[in-house]
């Protein structure tokens, strides 16, 4: 399903053809099915940029932020290769698309082709972009790698790992959906806080989702996790794809 090779093949061929605010570095490109948020279950080609500005200890991804994997495109070719793909919707994935400027002409050759455009993001970065459903996901203190092991990347995610001005923006120009991962009660007051600091958010578009890679896990999470988000009318998130694939690359 992934669809990354012949891409790099065509990227040989027209290297430095495009401006780099034209182009994005893309760690895949593949159809499956979305598994967490307002439209779990679709049928979705994922287009996930590579390159973060945080480090989350917890990531699942690493190969697009700790180790940062992916040949770069134009904007053309990717949007050439999402339309190959007959799903009607593109997650628009990452590490964090917001970093690249090119994610504002590729999320409107998207729309304008007729495809539903959600952008994962973690939401620190004020770029432009266009999309249906814009889907927030805030970062925690306790997403901070380990200051001991990572000083300099605990330092940048600490300082970088929420932006209230920006959500705020956000909130009141898109769809949006805020999905918070928590791994136990002290991150569940810290989402009530931040709440609080935003102001008025539905809690029709909170979502919250259990920390971990394994079914295990995040069934033993959901014990509490779910009763706590029905007490205060959140939705609860499971993750989905773990349940239908695993914790594999591609799904
Ligand atoms: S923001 Fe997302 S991609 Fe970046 S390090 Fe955190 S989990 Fe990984």
């Amino acid at each position: 399903m992934v669809d990354v090779g012949s891409m790099r093949a065509e990227a040989e061929v027209r290297k430095g053809g495009s401006p780099a605010e034209n182009r994005l570095r893309i760690a895949e490109l593949y159809a499956s099915r979305q598994g967490e948020g307002l439209w779990t279950g679709s049928p979705s080609v994922f287009l996930r940029t590579s390159g973060c500005n945080l480090r989350c200890w917890f990531c699942d991804t690493p190969f697009t932020s700790w180790r940062p994997e992916g040949e770069t495109f134009s904007v053309e070719q990717v949007v050439q290769r999402a339309l190959q793909f007959s799903e009607a919707d593109v997650v628009v994935t990452g590490g964090e698309p917001l970093i690249f400027p090119a994610i504002e002409p590729l999320t409107a050759q998207l729309r304008s082709a007729g495809k539903r455009v959600t952008i994962e993001t973690a939401g620190t970065v004020d770029q432009a972009f266009h999309c249906d459903l814009l889907s927030i996901s805030p970062k925690l203190a306790s997403s901070a790698p380990p200051a001991q092991e990572h000083p300099h990347w605990h330092a940048q995610h600490q300082a970088r790992r929420q932006r209230p001005d920006l959500l705020r923006r956000w909130l009141s120009e898109y769809r949006c959906q805020l999905k918070f991962v928590v791994s136990d009660m002290h991150d569940c007051q810290e989402v009530l806080n931040y709440l609080q600091e935003l102001g008025s958010v539905s809690p029709d578009n909170v979502w919250l989702m259990p920390e971990g890679t394994d079914v295990d896990t995040l069934d033993a999470r959901a014990q509490w996790l779910q009763p706590w988000c029905d007490e205060h009318q959140f939705h609860f998130c499971q993750r989905s794809h773990i349940y239908w694939y695993g914790n594999r690359r591609g799904t």
